[in-house]
């Protein structure tokens, strides 16, 4: 195991770290609760969980787990998360780290998540007077959390502009070895000022390993597409941990084995890809953001190309994709957005800054067809 520094904090963090969102629920608490000792023996010290992970058993499993390893309690650091839409008050932003800390079975969290930040408005939410960045202050004040940090799906300039705030003191977010360029500016400002950067996400939601045989060129000789995504982000320097969403000890002895070989993506590896992923697909959307400057409509045209670069990695339908527009508009790189695709009026300034010279405006025009059904589909719902 590689272990690296978290931000500031003075921490050694391992560069796997454990994510506890994966468990089968079917199994038994105490054989998932397991999984944990198994990964502390491995060599793991960063421990991740949320309320509601795993049909709200994670924190559970993990309390089971933490009476297990009291003894090294002082080695291993613990994460887990509020959100400010729910926990909207300083009280109710209490109340919640209490009840963590009484799932988990323990007296402190080291890290307190300010949990998903999709809008701006979210961030404004947690810092306005009274909210919920008041009641961690508190909480740190009572020696309950050591650190607050927050977890996002924004892009990285947002992060960038959140970050520059100095309010906390890291933050989590879903980078992998095909989304990195979306998130890079904020994970290197980050870097940059001395926080912690947790990566979620590394395999895609899954999308690697299901799709390795389209993805052989992320790798190298020897290598399988999946280890060559976790070894991008556990190896990346800006990146102090790679959270892994763990079911099994197969799973960690991967994760794992992939740290303890660890060799770095050079600058060529990463041309390599990107050479590889326009030559294969040369419709490929980097997310550079070069297109947005001059888009008098303000249409996230990035995040929607980003979104289109799924048909030609992985020739999805248009049922596929229709389910995929509405699972981004509430979760995903889709939520803040301040024109949909439709509303384009086909000037044509984005297609003429485009450095993979896409043609923009046709890929709109689909992609507002899939949100007008994702539409028509949620209003029958209703
Ligand atoms: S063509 Fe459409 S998306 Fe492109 S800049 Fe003009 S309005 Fe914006
Ligand atoms: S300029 Fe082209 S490649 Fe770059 S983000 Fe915009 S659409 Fe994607």
């Amino acid at each position: 195991m590689i272990y690296k520094e978290y931000g500031k904090t003075g921490l050694k963090v391992s560069a796997v770290g454990f994510g506890g969102m994966q468990f089968d629920t079917e199994k038994d608490p105490q054989v998932n609760a397991q999984l944990l000792q198994y990964a502390w023996d491995r060599g793991i010290n960063f421990f991740d969980t949320a309320p509601k992970y795993c049909k709200d058993q994670s924190e559970e499993i993990f309390g089971l787990a933490m009476q297990q390893m009291k003894s090294v309690r002082d080695k291993f650091y613990v994460c887990s998360k509020s959100m400010p839409t729910e926990q909207d008050t300083a009280d109710k932003a209490r109340q919640a780290v209490e009840k963590s800390l009484q799932r988990l079975h323990l007296d402190k969290l080291d890290f307190f998540y300010i949990w998903c930040i999709r809008k701006m408005q979210h961030y404004e939410l947690a810092m306005a007077p009274g909210g919920q960045y008041q009641g961690l202050l508190m909480c740190k004040e009572q020696g309950l959390i050591d650190h607050i940090v927050l977890s996002t799906h924004l892009q990285g300039n947002a992060i960038e502009q959140i970050l520059r705030e100095q309010k906390v003191e890291g933050i989590l977010a879903g980078i992998n070895i095909l989304n990195f360029p979306y998130r890079w500016q904020g994970v290197k400002t980050a870097y940059e000022m001395g926080y912690g950067v947790v990566a979620m996400n590394p395999l895609a939601g899954g999308l690697i390993p299901k799709n390795e045989s389209e993805l052989t060129f992320l790798a190298q000789k020897g290598e399988s597409p999946t280890d060559a995504a976790l070894r991008f982000c556990i190896s990346c320097p800006q990146i102090a941990v790679t959270l892994n969403g763990f079911t099994t000890e197969q799973h960690i002895d991967q994760a794992c084995a992939v740290a303890d070989k660890c060799k770095p993506f050079r600058q060529t590896d990463i041309d390599r890809i990107s050479n590889n992923l326009s030559h294969q697909m040369n419709e490929i959307c980097t997310g550079c953001g070069y297109c947005l400057k001059d888009c008098p409509q303000n249409i996230p045209i990035a995040a929607y190309m980003q979104f289109y670069n799924d048909i030609l990695l992985f020739g999805k339908s248009d049922e596929q994709m229709i389910n995929a527009i509405d699972r981004h508009h509430n979760w995903g790189i889709l939520v803040e957005r301040p024109a949909e695709a439709a509303d384009c009026t086909q000037c044509g300034n984005c297609q003429e800054a485009c450095t993979q010279h896409l043609n923009i405006i046709d890929r709109l025009k689909e992609i507002a067809a899939w949100e007008k059904v994702a539409q028509e589909n949620k209003n029958q719902k209703k």
